[in-house]
């Protein structure tokens, strides 16, 4: 970035950083750095910071709580935003989060409230306006059920705009936020009456579970790749005969789980570098210390090739990338 852009920047945002490591910021602990990164303190400043970045012409991101991202080892050659803005509201059965609050806070603040609907949530990390862009999810439960509207600033017209949640297309991972370029500010739910005492129950157990299955001692950015969602009976007999034993549920569910897919092609433990294919969860690939952005990414396309010749199946990624 030209570093007459950059004192523009610094002349408006004077505590915006430069240079600084994503690595610090993704849960991977991957990224080289961020030609300026902002931390906006309220909703008003992001804003501004992203008008100017259009104006001059500079590339821009959001980042959450990096949870859900792969950046580059050679860094984002522009501004990346992050909402710091983390305010939580209830009112009534109604709770409203602002994008930067963390979504396992949101969790446990409505459940000691008696409120019902995120507890699934407890054990996800990052950041509300993260959730909402991937419609995240778990233990049954996703954004999308309880979801009432989404506040946010649009970038087609860089007006700020409120969807109901009917109108954010809301998906198995997937949102028109991640179609149309949005920026997401707030989101509205709207829970129900519980006991907080069973909904404490529910969230320790969660948490048990997720430390059992997920290598939570390394770093990461979560599932790797979607599941593979299978369409109709006749999709279903071509997997019964080139996937053996697919467990009940997941027929059920019509959902095939990509870990257990990676598992069943014998990939737990496989290793690029420092990125590692977790050997407690097929879908979570870990940084033993020192991985490169490249190893992740030759890792999941070994993955990819391999289910693709054995099960004749494409897996996608879940993961977001940046700086690529
Ligand atoms: C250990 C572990 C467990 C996980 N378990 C789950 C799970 O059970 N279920 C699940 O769904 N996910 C899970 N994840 C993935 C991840 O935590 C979720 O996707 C999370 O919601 C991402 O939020 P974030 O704030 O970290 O987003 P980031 O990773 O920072 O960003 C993800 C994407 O969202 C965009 N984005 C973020 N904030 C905004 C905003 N305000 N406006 C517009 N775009 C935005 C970013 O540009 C990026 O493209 C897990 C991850 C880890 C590391």
């Amino acid at each position: 970035m030209l570093p007459e852009v950059i004192l523009e920047f610094k002349k408006q945002f004077p505590s915006m950083l430069e240079n600084e490591l994503l690595s610090k910021h993704t849960n991977m602990r991957i990224g080289g750095p961020a030609a300026l990164f902002f931390s906006a303190a309220v909703p008003g400043d992001l804003i501004k910071a992203v008008s100017l970045a259009r104006s001059q012409g500079v590339a821009w991101t959001v980042l959450g709580g990096g949870s859900n991202v792969l950046a580059s080892n050679d860094g984002f050659d522009g501004l990346v935003v992050q909402p710091a803005f983390r305010d939580i509201k209830l009112r009534q059965q109604t709770v409203t989060a602002e994008a930067g609050a963390i979504t396992s806070s949101v969790a446990r603040q409505t459940a000691e409230a008696g409120l019902a609907g995120l507890e699934w949530a407890v054990g996800v990390p990052g950041t509300i306006g993260g959730a909402v862009f991937g419609n995240a999810g778990c233990y049954g439960g996703e954004i999308k059920d309880n979801l009432v509207s989404v506040d946010c600033l649009r970038l087609s017209d860089m007006k700020p705009a409120v969807y109901p949640a009917a109108d954010c297309g809301l998906g198995y991972r997937t949102s028109r936020f991640k179609r149309e370029p949005h920026v997401i500010l707030r989101a509205t739910f709207k829970l129900t009456p519980g006991d907080p005492e069973q909904l404490k129950h529910r969230i320790e157990e969660i948490m048990r579970q997720r430390k059992e299955k997920q290598p939570l001692e390394h770093g990461s950015a979560g599932c790797m790749f979607k599941n593979f969602i299978f369409k109709d009976e006749g999709e279903l007999d071509r997997l019964k005969r080139d996937v053996k034993n697919i467990p009940a549920q997941m027929l059920e569910r019509k959902s095939i789980s990509a870990g257990w897919l990676v598992e069943q092609a014998g990939l737990l433990g496989e290793k690029i570098g420092d990125a590692q294919v977790s050997d407690k969860h097929g879908n979570f690939i870990v940084n033993l210390g020192h991985a490169r952005a490249q190893d992740v990414l030759m890792l999941t396309s070994k993955i990819k090739m391999k289910i693709r010749d054995e099960y004749d199946i494409m897996l996608e990624d879940e993961v977001q990338l940046l700086g690529f």
